[in-house]
């Protein structure tokens, strides 16, 4: 995400409190100037704040319209079902023995996620485990409150556990800025690169796809349906946000290494299943359209799998190159 709160903000309210200052300087007595300064300059700090506090909230929400735009809930494929909004992806995995979910999303995200696991026709109550992409906000702000409504068991990768747990204050991106923090949740069982999650018959692995974050998770599982099997590939992310830093002073030791670790992992993997932890990863509207349409495979997709990956790698390589 980029920087909510610019320093140009600040400095306009700061001259704003300048020339208030000016203007009783001219008409007070002394003694009287000096309180009603330091009252004027209390005055408008505050407002200030509450401006750039409320300014960066109406710039988070603004900037991400599709984060919260309503996607109606579907079978992907087998037990595997979409329950997240147009643009950030959250999975249901179902089964005899209680379900899976995948990624909390926003706060505010967790009354639709809790709608569209009903409509599909499930219990939100039924949510035994709750696991996540990366420790962004976007994926995992609203866990704190489903833990609390499902009772659900929080995994979560080793490296984005410190994240979860102090609610974003330790990311090394964005953890500065007091409007991406979130309410903090603790880890049930920390992960670790090819874990495996198991309930009911189903079996998620954990690949450790770090860089994006510390602990970022690209979750595999098999899928059947009508009598054949899948590879799902739900990708956590290989995405150089603005501001990280790969070459000098790296936004955190070996970050570069990281994303190239990434990489070999993402080609590795076997993929039918084309999935992510933001829709527009992989085309969720379209291919939405091309299933309501009648095609039962359109998320079968490998050859947009390698494509992708492909692609992210070279803007991952053109990205270290520019900043080395
Ligand atoms: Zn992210």
């Amino acid at each position: 995400m980029s920087k909510l709160v610019t320093d140009s903000g600040i400095e306009r309210d700061n001259r704003k409190a300048q020339v208030n200052r000016e203007i009783l300087g001219k008409r007070c007595h002394a003694g009287r100037m000096r309180r009603l300064t330091r009252w004027s300059a209390f005055v408008n700090s505050v407002l200030a704040v509450s401006f750039l506090l409320g300014f960066a909230a109406t710039k988070l929400r603004a900037q991400n319209p599709e984060w919260t735009a309503p996607f109606p809930p579907f079978r992907i494929m087998g037990n595997l079902y979409y329950v997240g909004s147009k643009d950030l992806a959250s999975y249901l995995v179902v089964t005899p023995e209680g379900n899976i979910l995948i990624n909390s999303n926003l706060e505010s995200s967790v009354p639709q996620i809790k709608a569209s696991v009903e409509k599909l026709g499930f219990r939100f109550s039924d949510t035994k485990i709750l696991l996540i992409s990366h420790a962004h906000w976007d994926h995992d702000a609203g866990s704190a409150a489903i833990l609390k409504m499902t009772g659900a068991k929080y995994m979560v990768m080793d490296a984005d556990v410190g994240v979860v747990e102090d609610g974003g204050k330790s990311d090394f991106a964005y953890g500065k800025n007091k409007s991406n923090w979130y309410t903090p949740a603790k880890v049930d069982r920390v992960l670790h690169d090819g874990d495996e999650v198991k309930l009911g018959g189903a079996v998620l692995v954990a690949h450790k796809t770090p860089g994006h974050t510390r602990g970022c998770t690209t979750w595999t599982m098999k899928v059947t349906d009508n009598g054949k099997s899948y590879d799902a590939v739900i990708v956590g992310s290989p995405n150089v946000n603005p501001g990280f830093r790969l070459a000098d002073r790296p936004s955190y030791p070996g970050i570069a290494a990281d994303y190239e670790k990434t990489f070999q992992v993402l080609k590795s993997l076997h993929c039918d299943l084309f999935l992510g932890a933001h829709g527009g990863y992989f085309g969720l509207a379209a291919k939405y359209d091309r299933l309501k349409a009648g095609d039962k495979t359109a998320f079968v997709d490998p050859a947009g799998y390698a494509a992708y990956v492909a692609e992210r790698q070279g803007a991952f390589e053109k990205e270290l190159a520019r900043q080395r």
